[in-house]
């Protein structure tokens, strides 16, 4: 048994190997990765994944991103997100 909150979903198999154990780490409580495969490589939570949407969005407030507006991430965001971080996956061989 464990002491998780019953809302987050278990992690896909893709969601495993994109991060250790299908969970962004970086968050408290660790968040699962809900990836399929149709996913990009570097995937900015587009299909509803709320470990790599909080993961792309550590990164755009990095970057400073979230202006007085509202911050909409266009692909320009995006391909540079990917460009800088590389793929979620593969990335030990
Ligand atoms: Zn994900
Ligand atoms: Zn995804």
């Amino acid at each position: 048994m464990t002491t998780e909150s019953p809302d987050l979903p278990p992690p896909t198999e893709e969601g495993r190997l994109r991060y250790a154990g299908g969970y962004n780490l970086d968050f408290d409580p660790p968040i699962p990765c809900t990836c399929n495969r149709d996913c990009k490589s570097r995937c900015a939570g587009e299909c509803g994944c709320e470990a790599c949407s909080l993961a792309f969005a550590a990164y755009a407030d990095i970057c400073g991103w979230y202006g007085e507006e509202p911050f909409v991430p266009t692909e320009k965001h995006l391909q540079q997100y990917r460009d800088v971080l590389g793929p979620s996956k593969g990335s030990n061989q």
